[in-house]
């Protein structure tokens, strides 16, 4: 284990640290995860598009899921190895698709992405000035979550001013 790289945090255990990136990496499996399955059933208005948008999504999530299980391990931990258990760990659970039309999914994909806003904005602020390396890192991913949302909501206000035309 690296000692010098974790004796840099001040006034927080590396245990404490890894305890709040577990949870955090199984919100990005799930989170993955439920992209994927979005994007397997969606129907309705302008559906390639959202389908594109939910697959550049989903790799993001992989890739979040990737930064955090390293530095999991940087600081003496292991991630969490085994499926069943990121439901029980995770802060913002999962959220199977029910209706399948493109707009349902779009708000369901907006609230997953609002709950991923609240949790990295709460861990930035529970380790700024405590643990700068993983403050770095979970800034990073905030701001692909806000991008997320802001992404999602704009095809989202697309979709209904595009259908509100024809109600007209
Ligand atoms: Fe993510
Ligand atoms: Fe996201
Ligand atoms: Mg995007």
């Amino acid at each position: 284990m690296a000692q010098r790289g974790i004796s840099i945090l001040k006034g927080i255990e590396a245990q404490t640290v890894i305890d709040l990136l577990n949870k955090a990496y199984c919100d990005e499996w799930l989170a993955y995860y439920q992209y994927f399955s979005e994007a397997r059933v969606i129907k309705g208005l302008m559906k390639d598009a959202v389908v594109a948008e939910l697959n550049l999504h989903g790799a993001d999530e992989l890739r979040h899921a990737t930064l955090i299980s390293n530095r999991i391990i940087q600081l003496g931990g292991t991630p969490i190895l085994h499926p069943s258990q990121w439901l029980t760990h995770s802060n913002c659970g999962y959220d199977a698709p029910t209706n399948f039309d493109v707009r349902a999914i779009l708000e369901q994909a907006v609230k997953g992405e609002q709950c991923a806003i609240s949790t990295y904005s709460s861990l930035a602020e529970q380790l700024r000035d405590k643990d700068i390396v993983t403050y770095d890192l979970v800034s990073q991913i905030l701001a692909d979550e806000v991008e997320h949302e802001e992404d999602l909501q704009s095809l989202f206000d697309d979709i209904d001013d595009f259908i509100a035309q024809f109600k007209a």
